[in-house]
């Protein structure tokens, strides 16, 4: 490989200036971020506001900038001695910004940021809970009602149904497409109310799995996301899209793209009770939960450390379609 492409795969912000079109792209990228939205302070207060409040897989800001630094660090020493970065090894260093990794242009970071301020003010008004099994029908016509909330603007629109339409291969992202219509609906009646968590589970083999596994395991394991809407879908990928600073390729190897989640259709989340965000993270596999949900025997983990998807090891998320 050459230096200089070597040297671009490992420019976390494209602060190695080698003038190529996608350094300058990054570049250009942050200083608007930096400028117009003042990032760094808007984004550590949002970590510390939201973290407790529904937003699963979103690490706080802080320690998702201290793990791309260690990950970026890897991939460095990784390239300088295979000079390759496969599937792999991006989806072991997911945090890590890779050379063809797909970035939102520039001009649509605006629109991507008031759509995502949006849905959090919509979440405000349902509550976190309801938020979960809301449609986008159902967004609007309380956007509409709530003042506090406000009409989703035209552009805001055409950016959703862009966002949902684009094909997740070209973020390097090969989940299959599960839900195909933006105005995709979550029957109430085929959803339950998991007690104590806010999250909801589709009734039977979804629910009936849930319970099963919870009186092996014991009462220590927890709920921590069930059934979600394309619209809390999207709330939570635009999250992690912000957080990654337009690079949809990382956002896409820890959250599924609108449309892509099996959260859609029945797969949850689980974690230990009291272990907080680090339920969302490697730290899981290392907790006696874990341990007993493995010794079960009958759980499968849909995002394994060499699945084919392009996503980070998951070891919290059960594949239950
Ligand atoms: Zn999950």
């Amino acid at each position: 490989m050459e230096r200089r492409t070597l040297l671009k795969a490992l420019s976390v912000s494209g602060f190695v200036a080698l003038g190529s079109g996608t350094v300058v792209r990054q570049l250009y990228m942050n200083n608007q971020l930096q400028e117009g939205f003042a990032l760094g302070a808007r984004q550590g207060q949002w970590g510390v506001t939201h973290l407790h409040q529904g937003m699963e897989d979103i690490l706080p800001t802080d320690l998702s900038r201290a793990m791309a630094e260690e990950h970026q660090r890897a991939v460095e020493r990784q390239l300088a001695e295979s000079g390759v970065a496969d599937s792999q090894t991006r989806i072991r260093y997911f945090e890590s910004v890779f050379e063809d990794d797909y970035f939102l242009p520039a001009e649509k970071m605006p629109v991507m940021l008031s759509l995502y301020q949006r849905l959090d003010r919509v979440q405000d008004i349902v509550g976190h809970g309801n938020f979960n099994l809301l449609s986008f029908d159902e967004a609007f016509l309380y956007a509409r009602n709530y003042r506090q909330i406000g009409a989703f603007t035209q552009a805001e629109l055409d950016f959703m149904e862009e966002l949902f339409l684009t094909d997740a291969r070209i973020y390097g992202f090969y989940g299959d497409k599960v839900i195909d219509q933006l105005t995709h609906r979550i029957p109430r009646d085929e959803v339950e109310s998991i007690r104590g968590t806010g999250h909801f589970l589709f009734r039977g083999r979804s629910s009936a799995f849930y319970d099963k596994v919870r009186e092996q395991v014991g009462d220590d394991l927890m709920l921590t996301s069930g059934v979600r809407s394309l619209v809390k879908q999207t709330h939570l990928f635009l999250a992690k899209v912000d957080q990654s600073e337009g690079n949809m390729s990382k956002a896409s190897r820890s959250l599924a793209p609108p449309g892509y989640s099996y959260h859609a259709v029945g797969d949850f989340d689980v974690g230990k009770v009291g272990f907080g965000y680090r339920n969302f993270s490697d730290d899981f596999a290392e907790t006696d939960v874990y341990r007993r949900l493995q010794d079960l025997g009958f759980v499968e983990i849909r995002y394994t450390t060499d699945n084919h998807y392009g996503v980070r090891y998951e070891p919290w998320h059960i594949q239950v379609t």
